[in-house]
């Protein structure tokens, strides 16, 4: 059997001083379900006084989040160059 934290235990992260994630928050204002705060699978999304919060320093670089974000005010690209998360083999 999988142990999942085990996995994850096992991921790197090089940080990046600039976040590879932005938002819009004008237009993140006019999403009603907010899909970002319930997809991310490593919690990056919270929601403060109506207003979504991020952080990018423990991203699997999955792009979900990128993907799922029906008002298009999710701005996510890959870390530069050497940053980011590397994933090993147990
Ligand atoms: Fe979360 Fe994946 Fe978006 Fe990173 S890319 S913030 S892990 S949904």
């Amino acid at each position: 059997m999988i142990d999942v934290q085990e996995k994850i235990n096992l991921i790197r992260f090089r940080l990046d001083k600039k976040s590879h994630i932005s938002i819009d928050h004008k237009k993140c204002s006019a999403c009603l379900t907010k899909p970002c705060l319930f997809a991310c699978p490593a919690g990056m999304f919270t929601l403060s006084d109506e207003e979504v919060l991020y952080s990018y320093e423990g991203c699997l670089e999955c792009g979900t989040c990128y993907v799922i974000c029906s008002s298009k005010s999710i701005h996510w690209n890959y870390p530069k160059g050497g940053c980011g998360v590397s994933y090993r083999e147990a």
